[in-house]
């Protein structure tokens, strides 16, 4: 498996990446769940505008939906 490199841009191999926030109403909570919303990062490509990657800044508050998801939810 190919480790995934947030440095390269996969589409036109740019290096320049930069980060962008989502935050707000746009914010990501965990699903189904009452709660603040987190904010999303993405990795963006600062060339082609390519969003490499996105993540949440708070991971662990999402743990309690995994089970959810696990029972076909
Ligand atoms: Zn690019």
């Amino acid at each position: 498996m190919v480790k995934f490199n947030a440095k390269e841009c996969p589409k036109c191999g740019s290096h320049e990446i930069g980060r962008g926030k989502q935050s707000g109403y746009a914010g990501v909570t965990p699903y189904e769940k009452m709660g603040f919303n987190h904010s999303l990062i993405h990795l963006i490509c600062t060339d082609c505008g390519w969003v490499v990657g996105s993540y949440v800044e708070n991971p662990k508050v999402f743990k309690k939906t995994v089970s959810d998801y696990i029972r076909g939810i």
